[in-house]
């Protein structure tokens, strides 16, 4: 097991979590861009959005419901924050293991590339 995310999943390099259940785990980004920047991550080793089953979007439902529950908690939802999924190389995703970026705290430039 190679995957920066499964270790910190499974506790052997430590992550600052906001969010666990059977499904999801929910830490802090270690570079964060923004006040508020938190992964929400799958517990099962998805490589990416590409490789993500049609059969599995309760789990992006699930995902998304607990990033609009964490950005309530963190006190961003009101005046806006983002959500995003970085894909492949071209989509600049630097960690193979499926995640949502949940970005608030600042003004974000309207730039998507
Ligand atoms: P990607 O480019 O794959 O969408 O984003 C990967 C994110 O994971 C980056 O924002 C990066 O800062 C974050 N990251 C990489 N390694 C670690 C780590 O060991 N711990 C934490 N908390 N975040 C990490
Ligand atoms: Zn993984």
């Amino acid at each position: 097991m190679d995957c920066i995310f499964c270790k910190i999943i499974a506790g052997k390099i430590p992550g600052e979590f906001v969010h666990q259940d059977s499904e999801i785990v929910a830490f802090r980004d270690n570079h964060p861009v923004a006040p508020t920047h938190i992964l929400i991550v799958p517990r099962k080793h998805i490589p990416s959005l590409a490789e993500f089953n049609d059969d599995e979007s309760p789990l992006m439902a699930h995902m998304v419901s607990v990033a609009n529950r964490l950005a309530r908690q963190e006190g961003v939802a009101e005046k806006g924050y983002r959500l995003v999924v970085n894909s492949g190389v071209d989509g600049g995703q630097l960690v193979p293991h499926l995640h949502l970026h949940l970005i608030g705290g600042r003004k974000l430039s309207h730039g998507l590339g």
